[in-house]
Parts: C-alpha cells; structure tokens; sequence
C-alpha cells in the first residue's frame, strides 16, 4: 500500500483509543471541560451506564457559535497557544482531542450559549467526513454536551463494553473523585432518570468533611486528621485516615497533584513509607490529600489520561510528603494505633 495521510475521521478514531476507552473517560473529559470553563454547577445524565446517552450540562463560559465546530476538531484548542504553555498547565485540558475523538465514535451534539450572545447555537457533528452542522436551540449560558450510542461505529470497540452496572459504577467513582477535587462545585448524578448523587457547594471545612464522608463514609470522616502543611513553595492539606480504618484494598485513595487526581508510583510510596510504622503490609491507608506546588515544577504531559505527573524535583516532593504525614501520624495517642508501635 503507498502512503497516504488518514481521513479526518479514522484519525480521530485511531487517537480516541488512547482517550476513550469507556463511557467513564468520556464523561471524566467533558467534565473537566465544564470545570476549565469556569462552571459551578455540572449536571450529568446517564442512560444504560452511558452505552446509550451521556448528557452533560454546565454553567460555565459557553461557546461563542463561530467557535462550535473548532471545539469539535482535532489539536483546536483554547487553552494553550505554544510550547511555553506547555512547561505550566494551569487547565485539566490541552490536547484538543477529546471532543474530536469522542465526535468521532458517537453521535454528539454540543448545545451552547455564552453572555455575549442573545440566542443558543447547537453543533452537531454527524456523518463520516466530520461535518458540523449547526442550527438555532434553547439553552442558558453554558454548554450542554450530548453523548448518544457510543461505539456505535466501532463495534470491536463497543464488544468491550461491560454490563451497564459496572459501567456506571466507573461513572460514579470517577464522580466521587471530582467532587472531592472541588468543592466549590455543585455536582449531581442520575442514571436511567433517577437523581443517585447530589453534592452541594462546600465553602467551608466542616462542610468539606461532610462531602468527604459522603464519598468515604463516617468511619473514614470520624477517624481522620485533617491536616494543612506550607513549606517554601509546597502545600499539603486533606483529610488523612487514621490506621485503625486502614483497608484491605486501595480503593479510598484520593490523591491531587494541583487540582489533579493521581495514581503516581512515587507518591503512593511516600505515603506507604510514612506508614510503615503504623500499618501491616497489606492494610492500605485511607487519605484525601491535596499536594500544591508551582505549575512549573510538575509535568502533567506524560500521558494522555493523566494519572501519572513527573516533578522536576521528585526526591524533595518525596521527602516532603513523608515528612509531614510521619509528624502528623507521630501525634496521634497510641491508642489509636492498631500496628505495632516502632
Ligand atoms: P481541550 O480541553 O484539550 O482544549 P477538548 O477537545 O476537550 O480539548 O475541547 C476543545 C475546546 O472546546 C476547548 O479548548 C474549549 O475551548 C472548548 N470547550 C469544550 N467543552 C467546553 C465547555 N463545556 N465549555 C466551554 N468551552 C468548552
Ligand atoms: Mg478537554
């Protein structure tokens, strides 16, 4: 075969495999839109675990019309414009790509208005050549998000689907880690029409805690210390889970690097180290935790789904980490401890 250069749309299908993987990614990129935009309140909607409908609904800046169908094509972007950009990422988004690779394995339609504008724009893009077409509709300012029949066109990917529970199961605890990511946000969730999470705006830390414990749980929320760190350019703060509701899985583990939740080796050993003297080897800590260091220490462009983050100065971050939990943990009465006391 000789060369030649992909249409748009297998492209954008190719690329979707590393962003969409599952109804859950497409909901974790659009909500992460809805919060670049400056939403404070994001409504989302799920029909059959998302296979059939995903609707997401915010309150944030919207889209001017003549941007609709830019939002919608592959590396368009309004959130960096050079590589420069790239050494300090303020937003959860910067690729281009999610609503390109997800327009291009579902039908979406993309209803918005900003505060400029007098009337609503919806762009739907169908059809295999990625044409947008938009045409009049109600709306607030903000954006509306349509997801229908995802996979719809790529049934070896669509094969891969689980059952409806699991799958909105991976929508609901990917909602509980954004909605301990920001509490200045009202979230809501319902699945097949009927409202299953409701977070409220937390302003202030008692309010927080309950958020906190509606995700965790009261044993979690009664046995935890709340802890807040500022050294030179580091900040640590969140709820850290006493050993005595350790867990014989990993599964309460929230862990933000400015605002992002990780699953970063060094980090999950910083905390396992600090630790060590409280908790038997297969007891995993339970935590909520917010690391804040300067956008130009960390970067976050290591994979396209995020989870992982590079610091320019890992060992420092390392040790930081492990030194304030140790001190926070060291000040516990030991009646608490379940371990063995060093
Ligand atoms: P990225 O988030 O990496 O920029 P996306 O494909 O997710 O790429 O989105 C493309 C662009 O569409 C964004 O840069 C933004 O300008 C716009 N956009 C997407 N979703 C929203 C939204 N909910 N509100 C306002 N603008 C949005
Ligand atoms: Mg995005």
């Amino acid at each position: 075969m000789p060369i030649q250069i992909l249409p748009a749309q297998l492209a954008n299908q190719i690329a979707a495999g590393e962003v969409v993987e599952r109804p859950a990614s497409v909901v974790k990129e659009l909500i992460e839109n809805c919060l670049d935009a400056g939403a404070t309140r994001i409504d989302i909607e799920i029909d059959k675990g998302g296979a059939k409908r995903i609707l997401i609904r915010d309150n944030g800046s919207g889209i001017a019309k003549d941007q609709l169908g830019l939002a919608l094509s592959r590396h368009a972007t309004s959130k960096i414009d050079s590589l420069d950009d790239l050494s300090a990422i303020a937003t959860l988004g910067f690729r281009g790509e999610a609503l390109a690779s997800i327009s291009s394995v579902s039908r979406l339609s993309l209803s918005s208005r900003t505060a400029e504008q007098e009337q609503a724009w919806q762009a739907q893009a169908a059809g295999r050549d990625m044409q947008v077409s938009l045409q009049p509709c109600a709306h607030p300012v903000g954006s509306s998000l349509e997801v229908l029949d995802l996979f719809f066109n790529t049934p070896a990917r669509r094969k891969f689907l689980r059952t409806e529970k699991t799958e909105f199961s991976h929508i609901d605890e990917l909602l509980k880690r954004l909605a301990l990511s920001r509490f200045d946000v009202a979230l809501s969730l319902k699945h097949n029409g009927k409202l299953i999470r409701q977070y409220r705006i937390a302003t202030d830390l008692d309010k927080q805690l309950k958020r906190v414990s509606t995700v965790l749980g009261a044993p979690f929320a009664n046995h935890c210390l709340h802890l807040d760190n500022q050294h030179d350019q580091l900040r640590l703060h969140g709820w850290l889970g006493l050993p005595e509701v350790a867990r014989a899985q990993n599964d309460q583990q929230y862990f933000y690097v400015n605002g992002r939740m990780m699953r970063d080796k060094l980090l999950q050993h910083a905390i396992r180290q600090a630790f060590a003297a409280y908790l038997p080897d297969e007891q995993y800590a339970c935590y909520v935790l917010f690391l804040e260091l300067p956008l130009d220490q960390v970067d976050v462009n290591v994979h396209p789904a995020k989870h992982e983050v590079r610091f320019h100065q890992a060992r420092l971050v390392h040790d930081y980490i492990v030194q304030v939990l140790a001190s926070a943990l060291s000040k516990i009465p030991a009646h608490n401890h379940t371990g063995e006391l060093p």
